[in-house]
């Protein structure tokens, strides 16, 4: 007998909307351009995107499937790029990562940030130029180092005193003196629409400013020979809206980097102020065009300096959702529709969909919210409030909490979630063997496989009890 047992219903799936969702929007088949790809629009009635009908990529293509606007994660990529000379800009991999987008993220002039061995060799598979790659991470392999320093990656970013004393090994066995960067906790956690600042972190990233960590470590990196410290590094939170936190920790590296100067009389070439910046999901989310946010961290950095009497540093950023992530559309099919009454005489329509949370975790995890639409019609039937779920053997498996879809839904409509470029397919699984899905680029209507579709047979090869003849 279980003491928490309590009557299946609403309690059990968390389904009572808690806030309560937005209302509808006006029009149901609308497509807000803050949040859907620069190329989106209907046609016809029917979702387009870079130049393609939806209806006939998933012909191709199948469903579930993530459509990327090449268009529209080149544009971003060249606003942050473009934006402020004397800043260097990073794409952080970990938000998706495969080597045609490595590929268009180098023309675009970008660096790239990867965090292990695999987002590494995918690098390396693009041909990106190692001198442009930074290698991140808390638990660094001696072999993803290894592989790091012989490949010449631009920078190492060190987060640990093990780490700098493995990094020096590394470097001094291959006789390279390799560029570094200090990672530093600065005390300041960023979400949405606000921050927390406090001297200390709870976290496993980075050197702590408060108990004097940071500067044991660039003492250390320092004593090194074979180490070159190139920089600070600071990453404070993701999905910011707000540069008020950066402001605080721009402060504090600055401070350190004021600190360093009198303690052993270098200046610091680089502040890396880290990624996070947030992309619009839902109608009134607004976060602001990538040349103004760089411009404003520009600023705070030369201000912080100028009141530390510092030279103003090389900066560097990190953005990765704000790059790839309002640039992918997941493309689904509508496989069931069920009406479920709540309490309070209220209706909520469950609307299952042929992926779910092995394709998109973030719902689950985060509470993320999403916006979609039906892609292959356009609809007059009233919205009706709708939870967009998924396959897979968990009440928790959502894609979209809530969702206002028109009335008529049904059975075999194709059903567009936009926003997933980032951490989506970087973060799927194969939870219930469902293999994962493609990502198709799309561009002057031509489309592209640039991850093909994992098939059964893509598992069964993985499981050394299948005998194969
Ligand atoms: C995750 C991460 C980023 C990118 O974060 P976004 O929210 O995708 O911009 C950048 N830098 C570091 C160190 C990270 O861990």
């Amino acid at each position: 007998m279980s003491r928490s047992a309590h009557p299946a219903g609403p309690r059990h799936a968390d389904v009572l909307p808690d806030p309560p969702p937005a209302p509808p929007q006006a029009d149901a088949n609308a497509l807000d351009p803050a949040i859907w790809p620069v190329t989106a629009c209907r046609d016809g009635g029917v979702l387009h995107l870079g130049g393609a009908a939806v209806p006939d990529l998933v012909g191709r293509h199948g469903t579930p499937a993530l459509f990327l606007d090449e268009a529209d994660l080149r544009a971003r990529a060249r606003a942050f790029a473009t934006a402020a000379a004397g800043v260097d800009v990073f794409y952080a991999g970990k938000a998706f990562l495969c080597t045609t987008v490595a590929t268009w993220v180098a023309q675009e002039g970008l660096g790239l940030d990867v965090c292990t061995g695999g987002e590494l060799a995918v690098a390396r598979a693009a041909g990106f130029p190692p001198e442009r790659i930074a290698l991140h991470g808390n638990n660094k392999a001696v072999g993803e180092l290894q592989h790091a320093v012989l490949a010449g990656v631009g920078r190492v970013v060190l987060d640990s005193f093990e780490e700098i004393r493995r990094a020096a090994d590394v470097a001094s066995a291959a006789g390279i003196r390799q560029p570094v960067l200090v990672r530093v906790t600065v005390g300041v956690e960023a979400h949405t629409h606000e921050f927390i600042a406090t001297a200390h972190e709870d976290q496993k990233f980075g050197f702590s400013l408060r108990d004097g960590a940071a500067e044991e470590a660039v003492a250390a990196v320092l004593d090194s020979p074979a180490l070159e410290l190139a920089g600070l590094h600071s990453h404070i939170g993701s999905q910011i809206f707000d540069t008020a936190g950066f402001e605080v920790a721009a402060g504090r590296v600055v401070s350190l980097a004021a600190r360093i100067r009198d303690l052993h009389g270098i200046e610091i070439p680089e502040i890396d102020l880290g990624g996070g910046f947030g992309i619009a999901y839902v109608a009134g989310d607004d976060p602001e065009p990538p040349r103004q946010t760089v411009e404003r961290l520009v600023g705070i950095v030369a201000q912080e300096c100028a009141r530390a009497g510092l030279p103003v540093p090389r900066i560097a950023i990190e953005p990765g959702r704000a790059i790839v992530g309002p640039a992918m559309v997941t493309v689904y099919e509508v496989g069931t529709v069920k009406p479920v009454e709540l309490d309070h005489g209220m209706v909520r329509t469950y609307v299952s969909v042929d992926g779910g949370m092995s394709d998109n975790i973030r719902t689950a995890l985060y509470d993320a919210q999403y916006t979609c639409v039906l892609a292959g019609r356009e609809s007059d039937a009233a919205a009706v409030l709708c939870r967009v779920v998924g396959k897979h053997c968990e009440s928790g498996d959502i894609v979209v909490r809530d969702a206002w879809l028109p009335g008529d839904v049904r059975p075999g409509d194709l059903l567009a979630v936009a926003a997933t470029g980032a951490y989506c397919r970087s973060m799927a699984s194969n939870y219930n063997h469902v293999p994962r899905p493609p990502v198709v680029a799309v561009r002057d209507g031509a489309d592209t496989v640039i991850l093909r579709r994992e098939t059964v047979e893509d598992l069964l090869r993985l499981d050394a009890g299948v005998d194969r003849g």
